[in-house]
């Protein structure tokens, strides 16, 4: 690739070796390609969350400890005193913060395939990312892979998301203990999914100094706010915050995450409406001849397309105004692999339908 000679003399070479974030276009398309919540908020919260913004002083920056909606958070989450929390702009600031304050040539490391932004972040500053392989068979964790591998690399982070993005399972809880107490760095715990999944280690914070818990307002359904949090020790909370902008968390989202925190029942129906979608979606790509769909504990489910196909099926479900992520081109397990957010019943049934007819093609 010829390089312009002024932003070769400028840029960092792994800056100039990544690519961008790619998000499709889903102007007129049902959007089942991103983990959002489908659903809506009815007419009467929606008039009582604009009184609330009515009063939000514009003109002043907002907090910068965001204390309100912190302890909406600790409160909803059932987060104890004794630990820290630091606020981040989506929890993908938060990865972004976390490796900011690693020391040069750091190594961080994830099971693969997993959540992007571990491995952007990391290459974009110039960190050592290790991806470990999952096993093939059932998307758990290789546990000697993964012992042998912080062994080596003595990573300083490890970040496991639980459930995992793009698999969809729960990893094997004693596997992820034995891990957190091989770490001599943090192990965050990327619970993202945790509305769909009941299942946490927020139990065991105060069982390793090492454990931390990541969480986001984005799968329950707020991911047009930008609010994640994590949770751990103090100190390490601390140190965080020095590097964190001050204002990272702006008035709108502080006054609306506040109120839709505190109007929690309205998400667990919510929730568990796309809980009962994802069982009966689950059942019926199953029901598909050539599809094999993975069991999830999250809001979306991935499953395996026919060989060779899953870029023209992609491609037909989208002609028929469903857009889903197509997973294929990121190789290793993925291969064949496409994923789709449980949306609205409707919705479904229009996926369904769409990539019935795509197979038949
Ligand atoms: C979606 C997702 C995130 C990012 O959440 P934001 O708060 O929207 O930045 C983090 N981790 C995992 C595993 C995810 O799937």
């Amino acid at each position: 690739m010829p390089q312009d000679p002024l932003i070769a003399s400028v840029f960092r070479q792994e800056v100039m070796a990544m690519s961008s974030y790619h998000v499709a276009d889903a102007t007129g398309l049902i959007k089942l390609d991103a983990m959002e919540n489908p659903y809506e908020w009815p007419d009467d919260i929606k008039q009582n969350w604009l009184d609330a913004l009515r009063d939000c002083q514009l003109n002043r920056y907002p907090d910068p400890e965001a204390r309100q909606l912190k302890q909406t958070i600790r409160q909803s989450n059932h987060i104890a005193e004794e630990w820290g929390i630091l606020l981040g702009n989506g929890s993908d600031e938060i990865i972004q913060l976390l490796l900011m304050a690693l020391p040069t040539g750091a190594s961080v490391l994830s099971p693969a395939p997993g959540f992007v932004m571990y491995k952007q972040l990391s290459d974009c500053l110039g960190l050592h990312y290790i991806g470990v392989p999952l096993l093939a068979d059932s998307f758990d964790l290789d546990l000697p892979a993964m012992l042998a591998a912080i062994e080596k690399h003595q990573p300083s982070v490890i970040f496991i998301a639980y459930p995992n993005n793009p698999t969809g399972n729960l990893f094997s809880e004693t596997a992820i203990k034995d891990i957190i107490s091989a770490a001599k760095g943090l192990v965050i715990i990327d619970e993202a999914y945790a509305p769909f999944a009941d299942a946490s280690f927020i139990d065991y914070l105060g069982q390793y100094p090492n454990l931390m818990l990541m969480r986001t307002v984005s799968k329950l359904g707020l991911a047009g706010l930008r609010l994640g949090y994590l949770v751990g020790g103090t100190g390490i909370i601390e140190q965080l915050n020095k590097i964190r902008l001050p204002y990272n968390i702006n008035i709108l989202t502080q006054v609306s995450a506040n109120f839709a925190l505190n109007n929690g029942a309205l998400f667990d129906q919510q929730t568990q409406a796309i809980c009962a979608g994802r069982t009966i979606m689950l059942e019926q790509l199953n029901a598909l001849n050539g599809i094999i769909a993975y069991p999830s504990r999250a809001n979306f489910i991935l499953f395996k397309t026919p060989e060779n196909r899953a870029n023209d099926i992609f491609a037909a479900i989208k002609q028929q105004g469903v857009l889903i992520k197509n997973m294929n081109s990121q190789g290793g397990l993925l291969v064949d692999c496409l994923r789709v957010t449980v949306g609205k019943p409707d919705e479904n049934a229009r996926f369904l339908t769409a990539l019935q007819k795509a197979l038949e093609r």
